[in-house]
């Protein structure tokens, strides 16, 4: 019997392309003949997890035979009391990918549009399709977002509209200004997403308030992560800041255990720990300085950022990121972005950053 399994794929799964990660340390390790490799290319925290998440963690693994809590109740607790929102506007996800897919399912009927920019983060397209709708996508202007193009490819379709802010991957953001305008424009039944995975980096002082949004009763969904300042990418939790009542539809969607008890605990931990996430903060604003001053003095040329990564020009990426590998940095080329003579670098600490920067300055005089 001749079998495809075309014959069975739902339609809208095929071509959508599968996610590519940075590429994990052992594997570049193993690869390259190498002891040391620092990975510069999926903007994880490099200064590691929170003390206090760790001890969390600790106190927590004698109880992972049981069930966690599928409701995250104390971790919504905490963020509500943090933030000034009711516990039962936040929904916890293992990760915020997870979050993006429940929106996208619960909210998006087969057929209908998101709107989305281009180069944005690329888990909205992926969730929006599996759920059979459509995509349309509006291109950066300057590597920023173009808010008039946006609400011109709204239409009667239109559900969802996607803004990373900061963007992933160009580091420039929305303004209060852009958000504003944008918001008393866009028709009551769309849903406005506001991925703040970035948020705790940000230096702009015109950075948005999207919580005011959401003061206001309008439908947009406010997202953060443990993922990034809080270093707990590898446990998987992020969470979202909504109206109530959408909260309890994303709840019929979501599954009923869908965030681990160690990650719950130790997420709860990490928002306490003030001192690690000003650290972090700190540490991240003078690497970026840092990479500024010797990136002008290789004349290169970079996007400035409000997160914890640079896009930086380089010519050639995929050449560059091949010498820098082997010399121990992975970083992330942006051919996938149709940006293939960039690269997106996370700023790390000093040595992390001293490193890249002469790894590159080597690359480059190689190719001379
Ligand atoms: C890294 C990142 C996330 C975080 O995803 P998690 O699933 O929470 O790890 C979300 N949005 C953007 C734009 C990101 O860059």
């Amino acid at each position: 019997m001749k079998f495809s399994v075309d014959d069975i794929l739902r339609p809208c799964v095929r071509g959508i392309e599968p996610y590519s990660p940075g590429r994990p340390i052992e594997e570049v390790k193993r690869e390259y003949g190498l002891s040391d490799v620092v990975k510069m290319a999926s903007n994880e925290n490099l200064l590691g997890p929170s003390p206090l998440a760790l001890e969390a963690l600790g106190r927590e693994m004698s109880g992972i035979n049981f069930y966690p809590d599928g409701s995250a109740r104390r971790l919504k607790e905490a963020i509500g009391a943090r933030l000034g929102v009711e516990p039962g506007q936040v929904i916890a996800g293992n990760g915020s990918d997870e979050i993006i897919r429940i929106i996208a399912e619960t909210f998006l009927c087969e057929g209908e549009e998101a709107v989305i920019s281009d180069p944005s983060f690329v888990v909205y397209a992926t969730a929006v399709r599996v759920a059979g709708g459509r995509c349309r996508v509006v291109p950066l202007k300057n590597f920023s977002y173009d808010v008039d193009s946006l609400l011109g490819a709204v239409g009667e379709k239109t559900k969802i509209v996607f803004f990373a802010n900061p963007n992933n991957p160009t580091g420039t953001m929305l303004s209060r200004e852009q958000a504003d305008r944008f918001m008393e424009r866009i028709p009551r039944r769309v849903i406005t997403v506001f991925d703040e995975a970035y948020y705790e980096y940000v230096e702009s002082p015109d950075f948005p308030a999207s919580l005011g949004y959401l003061e206001k009763g309008m439908p947009v969904v406010c997202l953060r992560t443990f993922s990034k300042i809080y270093g707990l990418a590898g446990l998987r939790i992020g969470y979202g800041i909504t109206r109530q009542d959408m909260v309890s539809e994303m709840n019929r969607v979501r599954q009923p255990f869908n965030v681990n008890s160690l990650a719950q605990a130790a997420a709860a931990a990490a928002l306490e720990d003030s001192r690690h996430l000003e650290k972090s903060r700190k540490l991240n604003s003078e690497g970026k300085r840092y990479l500024y001053a010797e990136l002008d003095r290789l004349g290169i040329e970079y996007i400035p950022t409000q997160a914890n990564f640079i896009l930086v020009r380089t010519g050639r990426a995929s050449s560059v990121s091949r010498r820098l590998l082997r010399g121990g940095i992975i970083v992330r080329g942006m051919a996938g972005y149709n940006l293939g003579d960039c690269l997106r670098v996370t700023i790390g600490l000093k040595h992390h950053n001293e490193r890249f920067v002469n790894a590159l300055r080597e690359s480059l005089e190689e190719e001379e």
